[in-house]
């Protein structure tokens, strides 16, 4: 997209000249559309809660003044959508938290070997209630690197999260921590956690855009399973910021992993 403008000069003693200046907005274009589309969707995505809330106060003020079991029900309803956008808000309050700070670098040491224990501790009792399994393959050594330990707490909280909705009950999630040394970005010695799940996979298709804002491949059972759309925004972002590289694989009807390095300081 080019952006053109006029201007007719006098040039003393010589006439005049016309002067064309062309500048190049797709990036600016592109950033509009963006935060355009963000503002739709954060809107399209509060709404529908609302809406289905504001529905049931009509109905607990009308019909269902006398019936105790259907207040009951409603109540519930309604209080899992104040959940759902409680989660919205705290999603969308972290995301614009990491994007603000992504310039600077996060100082504290982190051993991602006792933080990936307290991840999987965390989350034990809902794979548990599940029937999956969840396991942490690691050595006894520390894997230290400059982070922020909430946001890389998320981070792992983020993936593990998704290997157990998405995985499917009963199946098996790994969190599997290696050493390696970084050929391209990061160079150097590095860290790698894999998060490793059994589900159905992931088409190729959707690999390149699934960590854009909202973007889901089944939007229903997103928010069936109290996902927000911004969970691997998120952690994309925190990645950056601590200048790792998110790589995702998967292979259809045998499982996804969705792998973080990390360079080690
Ligand atoms: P959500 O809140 O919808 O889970 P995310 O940003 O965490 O949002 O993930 C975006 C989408 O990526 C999900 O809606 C889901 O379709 C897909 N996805 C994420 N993790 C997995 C996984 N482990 N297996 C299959 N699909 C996944």
């Amino acid at each position: 997209v080019t952006e053109y403008k006029v201007r007719i000069a006098s040039l003393p003693g010589q006439g005049a000249a016309l002067l064309l200046h062309f500048t190049d907005i797709t990036h600016l274009r592109e950033a509009e559309d963006m935060r355009r589309d963000f503002v739709a969707n954060v809107s399209h995505e509060l709404r529908t809660p609302l809406t289905s809330v504001l529905g049931f106060i009509e109905t607990l003020r009308g019909p269902a003044r006398n019936d105790p079991d259907a207040q009951d029900r409603f109540l519930a309803i309604m209080e899992d959508e104040a959940r759902r956008m409680n989660r919205l808000i705290s999603d969308l309050l972290s995301l614009s938290k990491v994007e603000a700070v992504e310039r600077k670098r996060p100082a504290e040491q982190i051993d991602l070997s006792v933080l990936l224990g307290s991840v999987v501790a965390a989350l034990k009792p809902r794979a548990d209630d599940a029937g999956n399994t969840l396991e942490v393959l690691r050595d006894d050594a520390p894997a230290l690197v400059q982070g922020d330990r909430d946001q890389l707490t998320q981070v792992f909280l983020n993936l593990a999260e998704n290997a157990l909705k998405y995985g499917g009950p009963g199946k098996k999630v790994t969190i599997r921590l290696t050493r390696g040394q970084g050929r391209g970005l990061p160079k150097g010695e590095t860290v790698t956690v894999d998060v490793i799940d059994e589900g159905p996979g992931i088409d190729p298709l959707h690999l390149p855009r699934l960590t854009e804002r909202f973007y889901r491949i089944d939007a229903g059972r997103s928010r069936e399973m109290g996902g927000t759309g911004l969970g691997l925004a998120i952690v994309k972002h925190i990645v950056n910021r601590h200048r790792g590289r998110l790589k995702i694989t998967s292979q259809q009807g045998r499982g996804s992993t969705f792998s973080v390095q990390f360079p080690v300081d």
